[in-house]
């Protein structure tokens, strides 16, 4: 999902969840509860974009969450504490961006036989947590979004 969405879910277990490492290992885990709930986000189509573009709209992605989240919780559970939540909250999607930047291509999808050790780890660090990955197109995969933000919101209320 988008890094605003993981964000916000990160926030109300922040707000919810006043110690930080147990709020903090939950929002990991919401990261994939939500991956596995059919949705679109920037990595959805990345093939048919060039990987500049994709990057930008990441960074921008990932500044937005962090505004968010601090706008929303700061206040609420303190500055450090919603950053390390969601950090935490962000981490598997940073985890699989070497592979994206340093090695896939529009039309590479996964290490060639003569790729070396670093490509390997990688990708296999980039596949693992795509396992749970479940992909919808836009619109549909936004409205998803929003009503798993929703559900976690209500949910921790
Ligand atoms: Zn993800």
């Amino acid at each position: 999902m988008t890094a605003t969405a993981h964000a916000l879910v990160a926030g109300v277990i922040a707000k919810s969840v006043p110690d930080t490492a147990t709020a903090s290992m939950l929002a990991i885990a919401s990261h994939y509860i939500m991956d596995s709930i059919p949705h679109w986000d920037f990595g959805t189509n990345w093939r048919a974009r060039s990987k500049t573009t994709t990057g930008m709209l990441a960074i921008a992605d990932t500044i937005t969450a962090f505004t968010v989240a601090y706008i929303l919780f700061a206040g609420k559970v303190g500055v450090v504490p919603i950053t390390i939540v969601t950090v935490a909250s962000l981490l598997p999607d940073w985890l699989e961006t070497p592979w994206y930047i340093l090695f896939a291509h529009q039309k590479k999808h996964e290490p060639g036989p003569r790729a070396g050790i670093l490509e390997r780890i990688a990708y296999a660090v980039y596949k693992i947590p795509n396992a749970f990955h479940a992909k919808a197109q836009f619109p549909l995969g936004i409205f998803t979004q929003i009503a798993t933000v929703a559900f976690f919101w209500i949910l921790l209320r």
